[in-house]
């Protein structure tokens, strides 16, 4: 599809529309913004554009139509997929300054914001009125928009879901700049088609979230996690679905290993407590008391110590257990980058019964192949994140055995009834392996809600299909 290559016209037209100091040129725009954070799919912008509202979403997009310029939206960056690299140039339109808490509804129990706003302010804005926001994609300085674009997973999504199911309303400005309501503040909906949840995930292809409305929830009170120690990852991970299946749902279910353990003990340059096992699961809980927590905690140390065969149970119980068993959970993927020259990663996410097996396979893969292949993962919903490597790999043998690995790793998940994305989404380096997931007509009913919304095919052109 040819865009338009952008003029002195066009500069002029968007600096009326933004103010001079808010588009920059192709040659002052910094390296950081022709990448995302795994840095494999990189392209510079012709323009990057700083919003400031929606109203000057609308102007952009009412051009960019008119005259063909491509449009990327991007948040803070941070995404693994490159849905948010300008990979056919044209405009780079950064909401990042549109970070706004609009309204907290404490009847409605909803909070209105725009889309530039990071997740970890939401946590702490709505944490001290006693609030709750579920969703807690591991990378807390993401804007809300980029996790609702992706509908951004984490580790809490064993019990509360994933982005999506706190989503209740979006403001959208479509390709043709003209601004829409789906959904609102309201619990139940049932009127047509739930083009809400049609936006949510669509990575800036179909869209641009200007405005959302996020369903929030009393704050549970209390919080407890375990370090599960287990002599090897096939009896840690066979405890998962009996720890589920008991008698109330963790929070998270976290699948840790020792050699993972270790590239976070070496990149945070400290000692983790009780860090010398095969394997562990981090099981948390929350409640409305102690004493249920406690209960909780009870039950799960009985269940995995007599009968799925845990070697002990250690409570992360004190601020200083909690921080350093948490940030070393959270700092895996940091870990691993910082432990090699580049890393590729895949983000299936597979039936939790399969888990075991497919680890195995990854393992066989990495000594067939002769690549470094760590990984962690989601164990409580099946999420995995499993990084190739290059290490000291020539450019050409990184090319074909990624090439090679993904493709066994995502065909092996599609065995099981796997997808390719739990979480990350597909952006422009998951493409193939999306149509080899759900094959030609699901990609030819993909392809026309996109010239639907998108007649021009001008938002976040070469992405997801
Ligand atoms: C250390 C680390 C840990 C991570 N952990 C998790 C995790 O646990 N779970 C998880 O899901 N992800 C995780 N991620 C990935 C990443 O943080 C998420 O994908 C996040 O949602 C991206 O948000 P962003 O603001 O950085 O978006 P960007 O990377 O800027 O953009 C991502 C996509 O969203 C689109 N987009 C952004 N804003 C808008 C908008 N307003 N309207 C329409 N489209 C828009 C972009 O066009 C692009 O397609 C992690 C990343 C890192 C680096």
């Amino acid at each position: 599809m040819p865009y338009k290559k952008i003029g002195k016209e066009d500069i002029q037209f968007l600096k009326s529309i933004v103010g001079q100091t808010q588009v920059i040129e192709k040659n002052d725009i910094e390296v950081d913004f022709s990448h995302d954070e795994l840095q494999t799919i990189t392209a510079f912008p012709d323009l990057h554009i700083f919003a400031h509202d929606k109203s000057q979403i609308q102007a952009i997009m009412t051009y960019a139509n008119q005259e063909k310029i491509a449009v990327t939206v991007r948040g803070s960056g941070t995404g693994l997929v490159g849905a948010c690299v300008p990979v056919e140039g044209g405009i780079l339109l950064d909401t990042s300054k549109m970070n706004q808490i609009i309204e907290l509804d404490h009847v409605n129990m909803t909070l209105r914001v725009e889309p530039g706003v990071l997740l970890m302010d939401i946590a702490e804005y709505v944490e001290k009125e006693g609030l709750f926001y579920a969703p807690d994609p591991g990378e807390k300085s993401a804007t809300i928009g980029g996790n609702i674009a992706t509908n951004a997973g984490g580790m809490r999504a064993v019990k509360y879901g994933v982005t999506r199911d706190w989503v209740r309303g979006l403001e959208v400005v479509l390709a043709n700049g003209e601004l829409v309501s789906f959904g609102g503040k309201v619990v139940k909906n049932s009127s047509g088609y739930s083009l809400k949840d049609l936006i949510i995930g669509s990575e800036g292809t179909l869209g641009i979230i200007v405005e959302a409305s996020l369903k929030l929830i009393p704050l549970p009170k209390e919080t407890m996690s375990l370090l599960i120690p287990f002599d090897n990852r096939t009896l840690a991970i066979d405890a998962v679905p009996k720890i589920i299946n008991g008698h109330a749902l963790p929070t998270a279910v976290e699948f840790l290993e020792k050699a993972s353990l270790k590239f976070s003990e070496e990149f945070l340059g400290k000692k983790i407590p009780h860090a010398d096992y095969e394997a562990y699961l981090l099981v948390s809980y929350d409640g409305s008391t102690k004493a249920s927590v406690s209960y909780d905690i009870e039950a799960v140390s009985d269940l995995c110590l007599n009968q799925l065969g845990a070697i002990d149970i250690y409570l992360v119980d004190t601020a200083e257990r909690k921080e350093s068993v948490w940030s070393a959970r959270g700092a895996f993927l940091e870990a691993i980058k910082a432990s090699t020259t580049l890393i590729d990663e895949c983000d299936v996410v597979i039936p939790r019964a399969n888990i075991t097996e497919y680890l195995d396979f990854t393992h066989q893969l990495s000594q067939e192949l002769e690549i470094r292949i760590p990984y962690f993962g989601h164990a409580g919903d099946g999420n995995l994140h499993i990084y190739f490597c290059k290490d000291d790999l020539s450019d050409q043998a990184w090319e074909e055995k990624t090439q090679i690995g993904f493709k066994k790793m995502y065909d092996k998940a599609f065995e099981f009834g796997g997808k390719v994305s739990g979480e990350h989404g597909i952006g422009f380096a998951k493409k193939q392996y999306l149509i080899d997931q759900v094959g030609k007509t699901q990609i030819d009913i993909m392809k026309g809600i996109k010239q639907t919304f998108d007649p021009n095919l001008i938002l976040n052109p070469n992405k997801v299909i």
